[in-house]
């Protein structure tokens, strides 16, 4: 029988998952890992408790060519993934449609996965950092490590984009592919707190509020919206919401110094002129700062009077509606400035990388026959709620299953 010889440059959780469907396909793998063990990243994933994937899942939740991203998931979803993970004896748990390992360990997650890379008899290469990859004249490619020369018959890259480089993705899967002609759309840090300039985060660091976050474009319009738990801290502001929109954010801040964002501390009140009236009505003997206790926290509260110049000691009976109209506007349309995101060092995925329009439908490379890049790699980020690991064992799985049948 031809047995396909498979390297694989990376063993995260793309790198496994590709490695398994390789292996089960009857293929000889090898999993080179630049660290001293397999899948670091996914211990920290989830806070702990790795979300590795959704129930709600579309394109739509990721960035990319979403069409691109559509055709993969068509070929390995949700249930797909769910089937992968209990078929190795994990069980699962849901939660909102988010998905954990039932134990809630992520370390349990990578247990199973190396268990099967063990049972498979996949040969794992630890502490083996490749530094070229080259095709070879007769076929096939040479895969250069700091120690020794291999050949294969394919090559899957799945070295990871440049998030959190101390688990091992430090950038060098890019400047393997650019090596190889691959073009890299520009990587940036993504699922990330944005640092913002003004001064008064820090009398508000520690304040979480249900709120929705709109981040406005270069047209000054809205370019994005989320809402969610909003975070402020002595630096800026953090949270799902701001993690789900700092990739617009940090493709901007390429262009452009500053951006503006809205912060709207009351999301549900759609009619503020009401509750304007309802503050008219109870003015009476309460101070400004007793005037506007049960809106929104008491620091924000605090903060705001301060921005319109109100005395909170004040008596509230001399306010006028227009004062109590601008504490509203404020606590809806509250505008900070974002001047960064988060470094490489602190986000939890990298958006860009390789150029999807360079691959074929098995993320096979139209460069390189042979070649296959997959993982964070790509030019496909997704989501906060299990999208990026999701996306691991997807395209994983398609090349895993291309390169070892073809
Ligand atoms: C704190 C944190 C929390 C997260 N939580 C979630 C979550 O709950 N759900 C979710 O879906 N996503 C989450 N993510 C994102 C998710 O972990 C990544 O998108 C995913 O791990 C990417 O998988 P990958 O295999 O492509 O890359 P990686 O997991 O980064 O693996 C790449 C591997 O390649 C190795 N490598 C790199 N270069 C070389 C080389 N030249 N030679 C040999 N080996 C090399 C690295 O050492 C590494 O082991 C989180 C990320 C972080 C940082």
């Amino acid at each position: 029988m031809d047995k396909k010889k498979i390297g694989i440059i990376g063993g995260g959780a793309a790198g496994m998952a590709a490695a398994i469907t390789a292996a089960r396909k009857g293929a000889s793998v090898t999993i080179f890992e630049a660290g001293d063990r397999l899948g670091k990243k996914l211990l920290s994933t989830g806070n702990g408790k790795c979300n590795l994937g959704n129930r709600v899942l579309d394109e739509n939740c990721y960035y990319g060519t979403r069409k691109f991203v559509r055709d993969c998931l068509e070929r390995f979803g949700v249930e797909d993934t769910i089937s992968f993970f209990e078929g190795m004896g994990l069980m699962l748990r849901e939660r909102n449609g988010y998905l954990y390992p039932w134990c809630e360990q992520a370390s349990v997650v990578l247990d199973v996965l190396r268990n099967e890379i063990t049972a498979l008899g996949i040969h794992v290469i630890h502490q083996a950092k490749v530094i070229e990859v080259s095709p070879r004249e007769k076929g096939g490619f040479f895969v250069r490590t700091l120690d020794e020369d291999f050949v294969f018959e394919r090559v899957i890259f799945a070295c990871g984009g440049k998030a959190v480089p101390k688990t091992g993705s430090d950038g060098s899967g890019y400047e393997l592919a650019k090596k190889l002609g691959h073009r890299i759309v520009p990587v940036v840090p993504a699922l990330t707190a944005l640092k913002c300039k003004e001064a008064f985060f820090k009398g508000i660091a520690g304040v979480r509020a249900d709120a929705e976050v709109t981040i406005l474009g270069e047209d000054g319009k809205a370019a994005a919206k989320e809402r969610g738990e909003l975070q402020l801290t002595d630096y800026g502001i953090s949270g799902i919401p701001v993690f789900q929109l700092s990739r617009i954010a940090a493709y901007q801040l390429q262009k452009k110094k500053e951006i503006t964002v809205f912060l709207d501390f009351l999301p549900d009140l759609v009619n503020p002129e009401e509750a304007v009236n309802d503050r008219m009505g109870l003015r009476g003997s309460r101070t400004v700062e007793e005037l506007f206790v049960g809106t929104i926290h008491k620091k924000l509260v605090s903060l705001i009077l301060k921005l319109i110049q109100l005395k909170p000691t004040d008596s509230a009976d001399r306010l006028s509606r227009k004062q109590i109209q601008h504490f509203f506007f404020l606590a809806k349309r509250f505008p900070v400035t974002a001047v960064a995101t988060g470094d490489f060092q602190s986000c939890q995925v990298c958006a860009g990388g390789v150029d999807l329009a360079q691959l074929t439908e098995h993320l096979e490379s139209r460069l390189h026959p042979g070649l296959y890049f997959i993982g964070e790699l790509l030019d496909v980020d997704g989501r906060c709620g299990g999208y990026n690991l999701q996306w691991a064992w997807t395209s994983g799985h398609i090349a895993g299953m291309h390169a070892a049948g073809r």
